[in-house]
């Protein structure tokens, strides 16, 4: 087993209006004390005498927020800091960046730095869905972005859109679909709007408000037919879906994330960062200004901690599990929990919620675009 290590850097230059995480703009003087602190909690891991700690790292994701905002510099301390804590194998080094906040300079300090794939908030090449969502960059940012990187050397770039976004329409989404293509980036996300009372769009939908485009958004309808549409443009286009959410070219799933999938084990620094050690999960304090106050008393910033009982486990193993489009191989999960799960599957199956093929279940395909149903169906 190996470990993944995340770096949770929870600024922003503004709030999207979509955003229901523990992120948003913050003055820049806030920035070095964080990176300082992140510094020290790295430190702390290294006295640490856990020995899950102790598995040489594959896997380093330093995401957001914007982290891509930090002075290149400091996000080259924190990958040398992490060097120094830890047994060292890097296959994916990845950086979160927006495309506004990149230039050819920055660009080349994070390849030099060892950054070796970018995550790119694209989430749309329609001007008037970007504006109206309060993002910074316009479609002509993308292609200038993507350039640079490629300029720099990064073979490895992931382009992220989401389907729901306020005035988008059938013709604009195949619009930014055709966009990304073009793009030909290594590794695509697609996600669907979220409405919950976490973000301000949220909450202006829910209380029936117009604010930030509320009135504009596409019906759920519409956009689980954004979403089949994607399946379909990007497997024509080469593109292996795995995950609900991800797509890649053969050979660039991304080995990060799929940790999380696989329940394998994950070190979160940062504010707000989580971690998995196999039996546990906790999470740093959310608060930028209470993480940092945390590390400056000498005191451990974790605010919740929870132990992962069998119940838990068996449950995390079905949820994320599905998630994968390879599925979950049932017979292999009923022997390590000494669970009966054959019959519950057939009955979803009858439903035409998932699909078997011997011992393995995975989301039947039309029901990938409301996937949450089917795990409320399965777990509920
Ligand atoms: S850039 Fe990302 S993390 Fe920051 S406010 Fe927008 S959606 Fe939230």
């Amino acid at each position: 087993m190996t470990l993944g290590v995340y770096v949770q850097v929870p600024f922003c230059q503004t709030k999207c209006t979509y955003c229901n995480f523990h992120t948003g703009p913050v003055a820049k003087s806030l920035y070095d004390p964080f990176v300082e602190s992140v510094l020290w909690e790295i430190r702390l891991c290294v006295k640490s005498p856990e020995g899950w700690l102790k598995q040489t790292v594959d896997t380093v994701y330093v995401g957001g927020g914007t982290p891509s905002l930090l002075e290149p510099a400091a996000l080259a301390r924190v990958l040398d800091a992490l060097r120094r804590a830890f047994e060292c194998a890097w296959e994916e080094v990845t950086l979160e960046a927006d495309p506004e906040t990149i230039s050819p300079e920055k660009a080349a300090a994070w390849r030099a730095a060892g950054f070796n794939r970018i995550s790119l908030g694209v989430q749309s090449f329609a001007d008037a869905e970007l504006k109206a969502t309060g993002r910074m960059h316009r479609r002509a940012d993308i292609s200038s972005a993507v350039h640079a990187l490629r300029e720099a050397g990064f073979q490895n770039v992931s382009c992220d859109l989401i389907a729901g976004l306020p005035h988008q329409t059938a013709s604009s989404w195949e619009s930014s679909l055709g966009e990304m293509l073009d793009v030909r980036p290594e590794h695509i996300s697609i996600y669907m709007m979220e409405i919950d009372e976490g973000s301000r769009l949220g909450r202006e939908v829910l209380s029936g408000g117009s604010r930030y485009s509320a009135g504009a958004l596409p019906s759920d309808d519409e956009m689980a037919s954004f979403y089949e549409l994607a399946c379909a443009r990007l497997a024509a286009a080469g593109y292996e879906h795995y995950e609900i959410s991800n797509w890649a070219l053969p050979g660039r799933r991304s080995r990060h994330n799929l940790k999380y999938w696989k329940r394998e084990p994950y070190l979160g620094l940062g504010a707000g960062a989580h971690s998995f050690s196999g039996t546990h999960r906790w999470a740093n304090a959310h608060d930028a200004a209470a993480y940092v106050r945390a590390i400056q008393q000498g005191r451990v910033p974790v605010e919740q901690m929870e132990t992962v009982g069998a119940d838990a486990a068996l449950h995390e193993e079905l949820f994320l599990g599905l998630r994968l489009l390879a599925g979950i191989d049932f017979a292999e999960i009923e022997r390590r929990y000494n669970v009966s799960l054959a019959a519950r599957l057939e009955e979803l199956r009858a439903a035409g919620l998932v699909a078997i093929e011997g011992t393995r279940a995975r989301l039947a395909a039309a029901r990938l675009a409301v996937s949450n149903e089917v795990f409320v169906e399965l777990l509920g």
